[in-house]
């Protein structure tokens, strides 16, 4: 692990411990982050007069008595803007993760240019209102969109051009620092927030299969580490396939999205999006079906196999309704990964993950909680340095 150096540094760590385990003991904070207790005493000391961490007494394990469980704050707040499954979600929760406003609008993929725009001015419009008539102060907003990119200029998957909702988004929230991120960026850090209790400092490619399929490359957060997208679902599996959401031909994500699903299965997608991702064990699924989605997750084997290839990494979470998969579609995709990746598949941990990390926009507010530890949690913000964006090599 990497020892924090400045004092931001110091701060994030120990925010970024909290936050990944939803609250901690000043020892446990210490052991993780490589500090001794004295400086993660003056720290937390710190983060408490500031009210950005909040404490209670708690039985720590292993050590007897009641001692002090420190959290992040639930009167902080953050906002978030999400883009997904077909909707734009706005929401305000505090860093504590309690959601207090929540709301959506309709975006059917394809949209023109002039539909995003007007949806996106709604949401934007019916969030600062709320935030004004609440009086509530924002500290982080996070905004996630499928298929963004810092410093592209036209998005693939959506006509939506972020610089122009960035600039709507800060003049209906003034000095509010924004992070920007892909959806992708989105969902692991979503992912690695509920995955609490699971300290492990080791990269890994994360996957997930939804509306949109995508993943991304995870070091660990806890030190400050990075989410850099990988746009897995988009990778051309066969040229003459179906056309795809992006404009081109047989992407992953037209064999296993949950519209692609939904058509093998012979239902509306909307049916496999309301079940969640445990769909596959609720519908009848013929054998014929079967052998289709047998097939189509050893595409996806081989494109995380050719990932890996790319980006060597020796930990592998899949997730979305690929983390619900029984046992024998595990083997299946690890034999798949084995026959793309160079020297086999034998020492790859494939973790199957259900996607209990919550849906938009609880994934969005995460993101913009994780934001505002990165930052090291500074709550007052020069107008000037409001605009990050967050996805590859930050
Ligand atoms: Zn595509």
């Amino acid at each position: 692990m990497r020892k924090p150096r400045s004092r931001s540094d110091t701060r994030t760590a120990v925010l970024g411990h909290i936050w990944c385990q939803s609250g901690s003991f000043r020892t446990h904070i210490s052991r993780n982050v490589g500090l001794t207790e004295a400086s993660v005493s003056r720290i937390i000391a710190e983060l408490k007069a500031e009210g950005v961490i909040e404490e209670s007494r708690r039985i720590a394990p292993y050590q007897g008595g009641p001692s002090a469980f420190l959290t992040l704050s639930k009167s902080i707040y953050v906002a978030a803007l999400e883009v997904s499954n077909s909707r734009i979600h706005v929401a305000v929760g505090s860093l504590g993760g309690d959601i207090v406003f929540s709301e959506h609008h309709s975006l059917p993929d394809g949209a023109d240019a002039g539909a995003v725009e007007a949806t996106i001015g709604v949401a934007i419009t019916d969030l600062a209102r709320w935030v004004q008539r609440r009086d509530v102060v924002i500290d982080q907003a996070a905004v996630s969109i499928p298929g963004f990119h810092s410093g592209q200029t036209v998005n693939p998957i959506i006509a939506l051009d972020a610089a122009r909702l960035l600039q709507r988004l800060t003049q209906a929230l003034p000095g509010v620092p924004v992070t920007v991120a892909n959806s992708m960026v989105t969902r692991a850090v979503a992912y690695r927030l509920h995955e609490a209790n699971k300290i492990r400092t080791d990269p890994y490619l994360f996957v997930y299969t939804g509306h949109g399929v995508g993943a991304a490359f995870v070091e660990d957060f806890a030190d400050g580490g990075s989410v850099e997208a990988c746009e897995l679902g988009h990778m051309v599996v066969e040229p003459k396939g179906n056309l795809c959401r992006c404009g081109h031909r047989g992407c992953l994500e037209t064999l296993l999205s949950s519209a692609a699903l939904a058509d093998v299965l012979g239902v509306a997608e909307a049916d496999l999006i309301a079940r969640g991702d445990q769909w596959i064990h609720e519908f009848r699924i013929s054998a014929k079906a079967k052998r289709d989605i047998g097939e189509r997750l050893f595409r996806l084997g081989l494109a995380i196999g050719n990932a890996l290839n790319v980006s060597r990494s020796n930990r592998v979470v899949v997730t979305g309704w690929t983390g619900a998969l029984p046992e024998e579609d595990r083997a299946l995709l690890l034999d798949a990964i084995g026959q793309a990746l160079l020297g086999g598949a034998a020492h790859i941990e494939l973790t199957l993950a259900p996607a209990n990390f919550g849906r938009e926009p609880a994934t969005g507010l995460a993101l913009a909680s994780h934001s505002f530890v990165r930052r090291g949690g500074a709550r007052a913000t020069a107008p000037d340095e409001v605009l990050t964006t967050e996805d590859a090599r930050e």
